[in-house]
């Protein structure tokens, strides 16, 4: 039986590190990714070495530069971060037709093998081939628990957690990191002396629901290490068309062909704003008995060329079909595609970054 796993990758210290490896002056430094010395502003991230100093991101260029005094204040560049988080996830996609990305830097992974740590060791090995950069996985059963585990060994690091192993590893742990537990509920369950998830594990459940209504039930399956949150990766379109049902049956072929170069057109502009290029034109048709007929042609090559899917669309009408019945219904469709962009990024917006 093939069981399921959920790695969760998080990029060390991102923005400070893509800074560090492309100035090899800054290695070893403390940096500070945006923000200025000597103006206002924010520090956008920290490396390593400035976080001993408690430099943080979202904090006061002043008050960082307070903290370290010889902070090194280098521009953001949202560009080399954008295509470095690309490459991370062509990287994914080796290994996974399941991933949520969770920000630029970080993602879930569903993995269906039994082995995810070699998997995840190959990633992390990929990462660091590719683009010289490290980054930290967790693996487990769950998400919860999966990201979780990538926070215990920073930097480089790999941690594993076991079914077996979940409850005592959760017990010593503040309830901070819980999913979901933000300052308030801290607060609300400080008040009802719950400090550490042991404390929930031992808590009456019925009384942690009449206090909390649904989130104390949540808490308390987190608290157990069970999360029954899926992976929500985005699926890709298989296929762009468009196909319409005429106001009266069609004798003339020319129209046809009219009908076909519109909804080329069509097809054309969603393509191009994807950035897709397909290989396969298919054309449909219903008529006037409703029975169906579709055919298709693939191209040597993929595509985004206006005319080759005209021409293609034509070539299909007359000769892969007979036709001796009246057309009811045409529909023109292009598949077979490949993704150049990788359209997972669009979801992320890198300005609410900066
Ligand atoms: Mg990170």
């Amino acid at each position: 039986m093939i069981l399921k796993y959920i790695i969760h990758i998080d990029m060390d210290a991102f923005f400070a590190s893509i800074e560090q490896r492309d100035n090899p002056k800054l290695i070893g430094k403390p940096i500070a990714v945006g923000g200025h010395p000597d103006k206002r502003g924010v520090v956008c991230a920290a490396s390593y070495e400035a976080r001993k100093y408690g430099v943080k991101s979202a904090m006061s260029s002043r008050r960082a530069k307070a903290l370290c005094k010889h902070l090194v204040f280098v521009p953001t560049n949202k560009y080399k971060y954008q295509t470095a988080s690309n490459h991370i996830r062509n990287i994914f996609k080796r290994y996974s037709s399941n991933i949520e990305p969770l920000s630029l830097d970080e993602a879930y992974l569903e993995i269906n093998d039994n082995n995810p740590i070699k998997i995840a060791n190959s990633i992390k090995n990929d990462i660091k081939k590719e683009l010289n950069l490290s980054c930290s996985v967790g693996v487990s059963y769950n998400k919860f628990l999966a990201k979780l585990a990538s926070d215990m060994d920073k930097p480089n690091g790999m941690t594993i957690i076991n079914k077996e192993d979940s409850l005592n590893i959760l017990k010593p742990l503040p309830i901070r990191k819980l999913w979901g537990v933000g300052p308030k509920t801290e607060k609300a369950l400080n008040r009802m002396g719950i400090y550490k998830i042991s404390d929930i594990q031992d808590y009456d459940e019925k009384v942690l629901v009449d206090r909390l209504g649904k989130k104390g039930k949540e808490l308390m399956m987190f608290a157990k290490g069970i999360d029954n949150r899926k992976v929500e990766g985005q699926s890709l379109p298989q296929s762009i068309s468009e196909e319409n049902t005429f106001s009266y049956d069609i004798e003339n072929l020319q129209y046809i062909h009219e009908k076909i170069d519109e909804y080329s057109v069509d097809i054309h502009n969603r393509i191009i704003k994807k950035g897709y290029k397909y290989k396969t034109i298919t054309i449909k048709l219903k008529y006037d008995d409703f029975s169906i007929e579709t055919r298709s042609y693939s191209l040597e090559n993929a595509t985004d060329d206006l005319d080759t899917l005209k021409n293609t669309s034509h070539f299909i009408i007359n000769n892969k079909f007979t036709i001796t019945k009246k057309i009811r219904l045409l529909g023109l469709g292009v598949s077979n595609f490949i993704y150049p962009n990788d359209p997972i990024q669009i979801k992320i917006n890198l300005d609410s970054y900066f």
